[in-house]
């Protein structure tokens, strides 16, 4: 089954195969700096950013690495909200032939010890109050740098200081290189010339990203994506959002940069259009309302709990919501009462999409001034092939019958980090399988309905169990435990964990909650706990969670 069925549902400008520029991610800044360099690029706490200026800076950035002896294809890790520094930082990286490593800031030193350690990262770029964390994540993999940014930075008056040299964990002193260095941000940019920085690269095989995403092994995996892929799927977003008018977009920056939807639909879809970011560092609805009502966006893409939260606010009809025109919804389900009430309220149109980091990320979404199916991911994008397979066999389904969404096009990862195993199981003759189960109608429209995975998405962002149950299984009082994402109202999905004790123990769910905290991020840490006998296995001893989280469904459905 090849996607050509449904091109028929392609907005009319759209073209059925599409020549991608082979070129650097970063270079799509330094067009729109060369033709429209007095536009605003970022907003940022009251402070504007011409294109010039990014461009400039992120320049000095690039040279600052070069300078540092960062190399062409070396790791440099990310871990900021979304604020200036994210965006030169990112570009910067990309620029000087180096591959950004985007970090969650809610990371812990555990979580962050594994990315720093399987990427093989130099240089961390992070927020001042952050770097302690970093410090006590580095006993076994130290950085040559950290780069500490901090909020003063890109206000009017900007606080240049120096951080002596020091890296210590726990009084212990942490081994460092003769020339470990913590600089700070503005003093960084400072020692490098705004000279254009030219590092030839290969789009088609260097890497851009490192991005990293859960498996079956519990922890994190790095996602190898190109230059070219994430070319290919900025381009494809244009494509799809054919009506933008150049240099005037104005796009609310609410989704984190550090996640590839947000790094692709928002940070480089807007990049690429010369249009304004107005950054907002963590979504904190008053402040999110306060600043469409004031700054005007008008494409406002993000997850479905930051339109849910919206709709629900008590006070949403004092604000003016009119500027927004376009949101695309991605990374979970979008309710139709969402979608409805959202569209209602603004004017615009709020479609959803589907993708996942292995495809930078997006494959599907409805169309924005066309036909759209409720409940559905839409269809696939320009150059984008995609099938119902099935699970076991590979084999293609019919129209209609469910089975595991494959996809293939331009976007698709070069594979995972290291681990060409898994590479091989997710990727066959260019087919990435993504781990969801789903259909295909009559008119090649895509449903999601289950993940293969078992993946847990609360509020937009991923949990993988295993990795919560590894340290459940750490705690000494814990004999067997499981977690599953089971329903809720507002996070779509939230952690509850299945726990039997070894004899003798006593019931403590505010001590597991404490121990969890004290190891993982906060989204992270299961919210509801059940103490139970035994757990419900396999013959070959495989806990049952599907089995738990449907007795969960049927105790919801009851209540
Ligand atoms: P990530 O790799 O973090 O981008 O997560 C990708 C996963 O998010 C996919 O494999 C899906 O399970 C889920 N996902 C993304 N978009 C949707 C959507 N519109 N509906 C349902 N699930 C989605």
């Amino acid at each position: 089954m090849s996607n050509k069925p449904w091109l028929r549902h392609y907005p009319t400008e759209v073209p059925p195969t599409y020549d991608y520029p082979k070129h650097n991610v970063a270079h799509f800044l330094e067009i729109s700096a060369d033709k429209y360099p007095n536009v605003t690029a970022l907003e940022f706490m009251g402070r504007k950013i011409s294109y010039r200026s990014l461009l400039e800076q992120t320049y000095r950035f690039a040279n600052a690495l070069l300078r540092l002896g960062i190399r062409k294809g070396d790791r440099v890790a990310i871990m900021l909200p979304n604020c200036p520094q994210a965006v030169i930082a990112y570009y910067g990286t990309l620029l000087m032939g180096g591959i950004a490593v985007m970090t969650n800031p809610l990371y812990m030193p555990r979580e962050l010890e594994h990315q720093l350690t399987d990427s093989g990262a130099r240089v961390m770029i992070t927020l001042d109050a952050l770097v302690d964390r970093v410090r006590t994540s580095m006993e076994h993999h130290p950085l040559d740098f950290i780069i500490a940014a901090s909020i003063k930075d890109y206000l009017p008056f900007p606080k240049n200081l120096l951080y002596p040299i020091k890296a210590k964990k726990d009084g212990m002193a942490v081994h460092l290189n003769y020339n470990d260095r913590l600089l700070s941000f503005p003093e960084f940019l400072q020692q490098s010339s705004a000279d254009p920085c030219k590092v030839d690269i290969n789009p088609e095989e260097d890497l851009a990203l490192l991005q990293y995403t859960g498996g079956t092994t519990g922890f994190a995996k790095g996602v190898m994506l190109t230059h070219m892929n994430m070319v290919a799927n900025t381009i494809q977003n244009q494509l799809w959002f054919y009506r933008y008018r150049i240099g005037q977009e104005r796009y609310m920056a609410a989704l984190p940069f550090f996640h590839v939807f947000g790094m692709t639909v928002l940070l480089n879809q807007a990049i690429s259009l010369a249009g304004t970011l107005i950054l907002i560092p963590r979504f904190e609805i008053n402040q999110v309302l306060k600043m469409i009502d004031k700054k005007k966006p008008t494409v406002f893409p993000g997850a479905p709990t930051m339109y849910v939260a919206i709709i629900n606010h008590k006070d949403i009809a004092k604000y003016d919501l009119s500027s927004i025109n376009v949101c695309v919804s991605g990374a979970a389900p979008l309710p139709l009462e969402v979608q409805t009430r959202f569209e209602h309220l603004t004017g615009g149109k709020l479609i959803e999409g589907y993708g996942l980091t292995e495809s930078s990320p997006v494959t599907h979404a409805n169309n924005i001034w066309g036909l759209r199916k409720t409940g559905s991911i839409g269809v696939p994008f320009p150059d984008t092939d995609a099938k119902i397979v099935h699970p076991d066999t590979l084999e293609d389904v019919l129209a209609g019958e469910i089975g595991e969404l494959a996809v293939r096009g331009p976007q698709v990862m070069k594979g995972y980090w290291n681990k060409p195993e898994e590479t091989y199981k997710s990727l066959r003759d260019g087919w990435l399988l993504t781990g969801d189960l789903g259909r295909m109608d009559e008119d090649g429209f895509f449903y999601i309905l289950d993940r293969r995975k078992d993946l847990i998405i609360a509020g937009g962002y991923n949990i993988y169990p295993r990795e919560v149950e590894e340290v459940l299984f750490e705690h000494p009082d814990i004999e067997e435990a499981i977690v599953a994402g089971i329903f809720d109202p507002y996070r779509g999905e939230t952690v509850k964990a299945f726990i039997v004790l070894k004899e003798g123990t006593v019931p403590n769910a505010d001590a597991i909650k404490r121990w969890c905290k004290e190891r993982l991020a906060a989204y992270k840490v299961p919210k509801v706990y059940e103490f139970r006998d035994s757990l419900p296995k396999t013959l070959a001893g495989k806990v049952l969670r599907r089995k738990l989280i449907e007795e969960e469904a049927e105790r919801h459905d009851k209540a």
